[in-house]
């Protein structure tokens, strides 16, 4: 699905200027036939004269071309973009979703759903050690954290991706008070590029998980998909580790719940050998063979 902020405009430039401007119509609706390139004035035109292209008396130049171009009309400055290329970018596909302008002008709604306080959009799939995969009409794919993962890890200090390009488990290592957790999607996928304005902000990780917190953006390959859960699987799983993170959170340390959920930034609250042990029985690859039977 192509961006609601993807807009088209037909624009005119010069063949013959060495350099290409290009000027929307839309901007000036009724001026056009008393342009100068687009009516017979265009022979008093001294980029014109400096050519010997013949053309109608009355104008328009022979000179003046005209196209199709695309536009973000959420960007404050209209850039624009040759139609061919915005079907390349996310603005002509579902990868708009994850593009900052579009995030911060439509505010999608980022928990479409819950399951026990833990924010979990139904359209996603999810692998079991807590990440989750968006796989858009086009096979073009985002990956990143879930809400579960989030809140344990609580307020992340550093991120850094272990690959950026190329045919991975893609993977980044997540620094959350001092420690280093490294996250891996735990099937192959295409990496075409991974969301580096997170290292800039990476409290985006915990308040948008799954808009403008994404991680990995790559294409669709053989096994990208399996063992990922959806729909009631999801949510079944979902609710029984939210169960299971707190009997062990408690066995571990004796902490209470806040509020019914497992504290932010759980796995640092944990004395230095239990916290290893918890995040590899949730969120290690390992732990992406652990599915909840229906
Ligand atoms: S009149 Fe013709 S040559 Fe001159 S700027 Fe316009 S299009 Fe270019
Ligand atoms: S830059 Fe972002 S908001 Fe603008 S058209 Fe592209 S995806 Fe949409």
């Amino acid at each position: 699905m192509t961006c609601p902020f993807l807009r088209e405009a037909q624009v005119k430039f010069c063949h013959a200027s060495s350099v290409r401007k290009l000027i929307p119509l839309s901007v000036a609706p009724g001026a056009r036939a008393e342009e100068k390139c687009s009516s017979g004035a265009y022979l008093t035109c001294r980029v014109y004269q400096s050519h010997t292209m013949e053309g109608p008396v009355d104008g328009p130049c022979p000179c003046l071309g005209e196209s199709l171009m695309q536009y973000c009309a959420a960007a404050p400055v209209a850039k624009l973009v040759p139609f061919s290329e915005s079907l390349l970018s996310r603005c002509g596909n579902d990868g708009h979703r994850y593009c900052e302008l579009y995030g911060s002008m439509a505010h999608p709604v980022a928990a479409g759903d819950e399951v026990d306080g833990i924010a979990m959009p139904a359209e996603l799939s999810y692998a079991a050690n807590h990440l989750w995969l968006e796989v858009g009409e086009s096979g073009q794919c985002h990956a990143g954290i879930d809400a579960f993962l989030s809140r344990a890890i609580g307020n992340v200090e550093r991120i850094q991706y272990v690959w950026q390009q190329g045919l991975h488990r893609p993977a980044a290592i997540l620094t959350a008070g001092g420690v280093d957790w490294e996250v891996v999607f735990p099937n192959p996928l295409l990496l075409t590029g991974c969301n580096l304005y997170l290292r800039a902000n990476p409290a985006r990780l915990a308040a948008e998980p799954y808009t403008a917190g994404w991680l990995f953006e790559g294409c669709l390959v053989e096994g990208t998909t399996d063992n990922l859960m959806q729909g009631a699987s999801a949510r079944a799983w979902m609710g029984h580790d939210v169960r299971r993170i707190h009997e062990a959170v408690q066995r571990g340390s004796g902490m209470a719940a806040d509020g019914g959920l497992f504290a932010v930034g759980v796995l640092n609250c944990l004395d230095r050998e239990s916290r290893p042990a918890l995040f590899h029985e949730f969120f290690s690859p390992f732990a992406s063979g652990k599915r909840v039977t229906e």
